[in-house]
């Protein structure tokens, strides 16, 4: 059922803004060009759905490429608009706007390809892959192509002094007047929630751990509904924690390397830092097609993701090759299922702490 805070999502992918925002993100959106035209002997003659559309641009990629048709479905008003540019570009032979969700649509054939940019903030905030699984299960022929194909939401340890100093230690010393009584509310609105915004590698403590990878192909929403996974850390630098990233990147295979390959095979969804899949060698993990790569990482170009941050109220100091152990769970919120609740606990030092706190 479509509920009242489907509506308030749909209603803001009516505005022209947040779209706006998308393609002049080159980082994606020539990566999904590229990608469509590196699969276009899957899409040439064939039938794609794109599931949530926007405006369309990623269907018209397909249609460029050679798509015999391509259902472009939009739940958001913003189809209306969508229709409208498959017109003036003359392509309303081959492409088919439809406008509902695509839970509620119709579409009478099966299809060869699914093409969707469903990736929310820190991967699955706003859970929209449901929608990709849905018509994955309900659409696609066996054999058909997935874009993209697999992706892996990371975590790390980071240290952020610049960002501590600007929000924190600025009322300790305000034109000359002591303002620390502001200290206890300055650390709960910074650092309350998840925070959006664009870090750097050298802010990054040590490799990434995986939290989850997902094969588009194989992956179920109940899978979805609750991620947990247990981390260790060893920071490679003397430095205050700050607090933890995560970030996350897509790949875009065909399909015969991605639903039964050794690539998800040999590629561990939890890591340690005493094995060795880490920062340098996820980037080496076996990429047979030589796959393209969507990043979200603090060292690749920034996108419209940023990254994620959860921030503690404290900073911890650690020392080089201190341990940080833990766990992340990051489940769907009760209250809204676009919410995202992330339960972070973490022992260093002999001291541990819990973390809640609520993606909005
Ligand atoms: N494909 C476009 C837009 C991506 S944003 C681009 O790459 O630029 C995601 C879009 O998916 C939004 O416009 C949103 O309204 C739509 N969407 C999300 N869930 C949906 C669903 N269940 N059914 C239909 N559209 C959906």
């Amino acid at each position: 059922p479509c509920t009242d805070f489907d509506k308030a999502y749909f209603n803001s992918y009516a505005h022209l803004g947040i779209h706006e925002e998308m393609i002049k993100d080159r980082v994606r959106t020539d990566t999904y060009k590229a990608a469509i035209m590196q699969h276009q002997t899957y899409i040439a003659g064939k039938v794609v759905v794109d599931v949530g559309c926007g405006t369309g641009i990623l269907s018209i990629f397909c249609a460029q490429a050679g798509a015999k048709r391509v259902y472009a479905v939009d739940a958001s008003d913003i189809a209306v608009q969508a229709g409208e540019v498959v017109k003036a570009n003359n392509l309303s032979d081959t492409i088919i706007v439809l406008h509902g969700r695509v839970e509620d649509v119709q579409i009478d054939e099966e299809v060869d390809v699914i093409i969707s940019e469903w990736m929310g903030y820190m991967l699955l905030y706003e859970s929209m892959l449901g929608s990709v699984i849905y018509a994955r299960d309900r659409w696609l022929k066996p054999g058909g192509l997935i874009l993209p194909s697999n992706a892996t939401l990371y975590l790390a340890p980071v240290t952020h002094p610049d960002r501590y100093n600007d929000s924190i230690d600025f009322w300790r010393n305000v034109y000359g007047i002591d303002m620390s009584a502001m200290l206890p509310l300055a650390k709960q609105c910074a650092f309350e929630e998840p925070s959006v915004e664009t870090i750097a590698g050298e802010n990054v403590l040590t490799w990434p751990h995986v939290v989850k990878h997902m094969d588009c192909y194989t992956v179920t929403t109940h899978e979805l509904e609750s991620v947990s996974t247990r981390y260790r850390f060893k920071s490679m630098m003397r430095a205050p924690l700050h607090g933890f990233a995560f970030w996350f990147d897509v790949e875009f295979n065909g399909p015969t390397v991605s639903p039964s390959s050794n690539v998800t095979a040999t590629f561990p969804e939890s890591s340690s830092n005493d094995h060795p899949i880490d920062y340098c060698q996820r980037k080496k993990r076996p990429n047979p097609n030589e796959a393209l790569v969507l990043s979200t990482a603090p060292e690749d170009p920034p996108t419209h993701w940023q990254q994620t941050l959860i921030y503690f109220y404290e900073p911890i100091p650690l020392e080089q090759d201190q341990l940080i152990e833990g766990s992340v769970t990051l489940s769907q919120s009760k209250e809204n299922a676009r919410f995202m609740n992330i339960h972070l606990e973490y022992t260093s030092g002999g001291r541990s702490f819990v973390k809640e706190s609520v993606m909005r």
